[in-house]
């Protein structure tokens, strides 16, 4: 069956086939590895995984790499700003390796307990070093980048067309519009592949151009073309990724190698909160913890993001969560039901139900629609063992472990409690203790017991 995929690069869905026999080479933008992942990254990263099982389920296997961004990612996107890894490590009095480890190990955690299939290749900056600084000796062999007192610049200006990603046009950019005046640029959307480290930065490393650091774009470039060659197959990544670190990426390839290194670009839409960003300032940054401290089941998420198109923006409410946990144990309520039973479906029937389950999925990951067929086999009246095991072939895509038995610890919880439990985690954050002890208290009289652990937050009825 044709596979069917949205390419940001032609705008259009286009079919799919592997350009070189039976492997799909990807590459997908891993994490900053300086904080705590949100569930916003993990949306990304579940339709990553999506696409890993829908690639495998037709019958590919995949050499797949995401890289780990341990150095070189300062605070704007841009070359703006310090190391976003330094700041941590300051703060937390910690040296940037340490901090980098801690939190890859968090994250791939997070992996873990959504169940997303890890990529063959993991690959960290701090490890490619040699590599990018040889990537960006060609591109200036080849006339691509100029060096200044602060960098080695990319000269946006020597490619036909900078930004065929996001479409915008060079000609209507003012000089500076987006990042400070550098009287040394020679464009205003040249960016910075290598950066001359100033006397105090922690990491920085000897090179024909002094001591210096990566800029963030090259390490991406330098890995998927180590790892998967000059063109490989999908690019993937968060839509916030597009107008700068894809743009740039395209730039650095067809500078050094002449060519665009992916066919088929990827973008996953964002993760909303309550319908608005997600931001510290708001207090509204949840990770995969605070799912499991509400009582809930990390997959509940992943449940919850197959209701919309990756390519939508999603809403999260606690409202919503509690849904989608409720989803999962009655599709595990619906798979046992059904093992459980003796009577016989045709063969017909269940491959009509294969059938609309894979043509959903090629198409360009539709999982709204393949999660509809999933519900039609969850209520054949028919309680038959054929089709708990196609439930269990639907869920080498799904990945929601559908053979588990339920938990019971899985507790219902009304809104004005989650509204409850929502101003209570501001106030500590806050360090408004009596606050949150009022409303402690509060929870109590309603029957909710709070406990704050190590781990973080755990509820309870009376
Ligand atoms: P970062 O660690 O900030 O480099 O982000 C890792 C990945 O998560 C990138 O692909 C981002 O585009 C993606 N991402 C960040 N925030 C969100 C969000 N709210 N919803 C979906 N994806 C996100
Ligand atoms: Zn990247």
């Amino acid at each position: 069956m044709k596979i069917f995929f949205y390419n940001t690069l032609t705008k259009s869905k286009e079919e799919f086939k592997p350009l070189e026999g039976n492997e799909v080479r990807i590459y997908t933008c891993g994490p900053t590895v300086y904080k705590d992942a949100s569930i916003g990254n993990m949306k990304s990263y579940i339709f990553m995984d999506t696409l890993r099982r829908t690639l495998k389920y037709n019958g590919y296997t995949l050499k797949h790499a995401m890289n780990i961004t341990d150095v070189g990612h300062l605070v704007s996107d841009g070359d703006d700003g310090e190391d976003k890894i330094i700041i941590a490590a300051e703060k937390e009095k910690k040296t940037p390796l340490e901090i980098a480890k801690f939190y890859t190990e968090k994250f791939l955690e997070d992996f873990d307990r959504l169940n997303i299939d890890r990529p063959e290749i993991i690959c960290k900056a701090t490890d490619h070093i040699k590599e990018m600084e040889e990537f960006v000796q060609k591109l200036l062999d080849n006339g691509y980048a100029y060096e200044t007192s602060t960098a080695i610049y990319f000269d946006v200006s020597k490619l036909d067309k900078y930004g065929i990603l996001s479409g915008i046009d060079l000609r209507n950019q003012r000089a500076g519009a987006r990042v400070e005046i550098d009287e040394e640029k020679r464009n205003p959307y040249d960016f910075a592949l290598w950066i001359k480290a100033p006397e105090n930065h922690i990491m920085k490393w000897e090179s024909p151009w002094g001591l210096c650091y990566p800029g963030w774009h090259i390490e991406c470039s330098t890995m998927s073309n180590k790892y998967l060659g000059k063109v490989f197959d999908i690019h993937t990544g968060g839509i916030d990724l597009v107008p700068t670190h894809h743009e740039n990426e395209i730039a650095q390839s067809k500078g050094c190698t002449g060519e665009i290194p992916a066919r088929f670009w990827m973008h996953c839409e964002f993760l909303l909160i309550d319908g608005g960003k997600m931001s510290k300032s708001l207090g509204n940054v949840y990770l995969v913890q605070d799912i499991i401290d509400r009582g809930y089941e990390p997959l509940a998420f992943k449940m919850m993001c197959f209701t919309s198109h990756y390519r939508n923006k999603l809403n999260f409410t606690w409202d919503a969560i509690s849904s989608s946990q409720n989803a999962l144990n009655r599709l595990r309520e619906g798979y046992k039901k059904h093992n459980e039973g003796n009577e016989k479906v045709d063969e017909s029937t269940i491959e009509e139900y294969k059938t609309k389950f894979k043509e959903a999925i090629n198409d360009d990951l539709n999982m709204p629609v393949a999660m509809s067929v999933v519900w039609d086999v969850v209520k054949n009246p028919n309680k038959s063992k054929q089709l708990a095991n196609l439930l269990l072939d639907f869920d080498r895509v799904l990945g929601v472990d559908i053979e588990k038995e339920n938990e019971q610890k899985h507790i219902e919880i009304p809104s004005e409690i989650n509204e409850l439990l929502e101003k209570r985690k501001q106030a500590r954050e806050n360090k408004d203790w009596s606050l949150s002890d009022r409303i402690r208290d509060e929870l109590k009289e309603k029957g909710y017991i709070v406990k704050d652990t190590k781990e973080g937050m755990t509820i309870e009825r009376i």
